[in-house]
């Protein structure tokens, strides 16, 4: 295709592109400084171990950790099935019952329902329409047998900021442990694992402008926190997650956190500000929106409505020249409507009618400025029935 004639991209929530300087900083990482990182016994091993290590630090830094505290993964799903099932796995000789929500990926709802398969007890907390946990019903569900509480710091779909320092100090007091699915909070708001008492958190480059196949899981040394790993070998990542790491990634996640952590204040105030404009003049030119979540405790990067009377297929094929997702089958790789949408109360018909919109650190005015006459357009036309005369014609 064309590039200048490429859809506007809106869709930061399910990727995002790799900022230039992420690329450069991995590209002798391909090529002359191939050596394998265990390979202790000469240069070229060490040369890129040392990278390794410093993309830990900077991994490290953002969220107030210790670089030993941080292990490599291929990405979120990998590093919340290794929290989850591995800490459930390895203490479970002593509790069996871990505390989750309706509303988190489905990486952390799956390997839940794995572990019920093998014996554990679940619990997963409903939230409310603002995408919201209640306390007091995390509070309610803590037993002596609970041994893990899995939350998300953001919802993917509708933004919901959870509070997890609140939630972290109940489950310290509690002495059950903290895991955070914290892929869409990294690089976009300030995390603090000392101050918001997370043991163990996972995020992923590629959400953060770095690249696909590359994360890290957080595990905290204090109080520590044991592990069952997943893949058995080499022992590599302190017997975590065998498997040789793959440099150039590394040094990629490492690079695009280094930029959030510099950036990442005021990329969040410009974008908040035009996802508010966004949203303002949408509300305002179409009757019937309806906001998924609310405008408070969302990240400001997140724009998520449902457009009543209309369905989110023929929006989106009213809108060629955007490149958002829905909430719809037709677009997911599941065949259900959102789990997220069901959870904070929307009709199945509401659900399969809504649009999520991610705004990014390359976004610009002029393109939400044109994406926001494109939306106001293509409701029209799809609510007028217009849309499909005009494609039948
Ligand atoms: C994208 C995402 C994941 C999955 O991350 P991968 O690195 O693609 O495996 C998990 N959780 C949340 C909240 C996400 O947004």
């Amino acid at each position: 295709m064309d590039q200048s004639k490429k859809p506007i991209y809106l869709d930061c929530h399910a990727t995002t592109p790799v900022d230039p300087r992420v690329a450069e900083a991995m590209m002798p990482y391909f090529t002359e400084k191939f050596g394998n990182p265990h390979s202790s016994g000469h240069f070229y091993g060490w040369e890129v171990a040392e990278a390794i290590e410093i993309a830990r630090e900077q991994v490290a830094a953002l969220i107030n950790a210790e670089p030993e505290e941080i292990f490599c993964t291929s990405g979120a799903t990998e590093a919340n099935n290794t929290a989850i099932k591995g800490v459930a796995r390895f203490y479970r000789e002593h509790r069996n019952h871990l505390v989750t929500a309706v509303s988190e990926h489905m990486c952390v709802l799956d390997s839940c329902f794995q572990l019920e398969r093998e014996g554990f007890d679940v619990t997963y907390l409903q939230v409310g329409s603002d995408g919201l946990l209640d306390l007091e019903e995390l509070k309610a569900a803590l037993t002596d047998q609970t041994i893990l509480v899995s939350i998300m710091s953001v919802q993917n779909e509708i933004g919901t900021i959870q509070p997890m320092a609140k939630i972290g100090a109940i489950c310290r007091e509690r002495k059950v442990f903290l895991h955070t699915d914290a892929a869409q909070a990294v690089g976009k708001i300030p995390i603090d694992v000392k101050q918001m008492k997370i043991d163990l958190l996972s995020l992923t480059a590629h959400k953060i402008f770095g690249p696909m196949g590359i994360g890290a899981l957080y595990v905290g040394k204090k109080p520590r926190v044991r592990l069952e790993p997943i893949f058995s070998g080499g022992g590599q990542e302190k017997g975590l997650r065998s498997g040789t790491l793959a440099p150039a990634l590394c040094v990629g996640l490492g690079e695009a956190l280094r930029i959030a952590d510099e950036e990442m204040l005021e990329d969040a105030a410009r974008l908040g500000a035009l996802r508010d404009q966004m949203w303002q003049r949408l509300y305002g030119a179409v009757p019937g929106l309806v906001l998924n979540g609310s405008m408070t405790n969302r990240i400001g990067v997140n724009l998520n409505f449902s457009v009543d009377g209309a369905d989110a297929e023929s929006l989106m094929a009213a809108l060629p020249g955007l490149a958002v997702s829905s909430g719809s089958a037709c677009s997911s790789a599941s065949d259900d409507s959102s789990h997220v949408l069901k959870a904070i109360g929307l009709s199945n018909a509401l659900a399969e009618a809504s649009l999520r919109i991610g705004l990014g650190r390359f976004t610009t005015a002029d393109e939400v400025e044109s994406a926001t006459k494109q939306l106001v357009k293509a409701i029209t036309k799809v609510r007028d029935g217009r849309y499909e005369i005009a494609a039948a014609e």
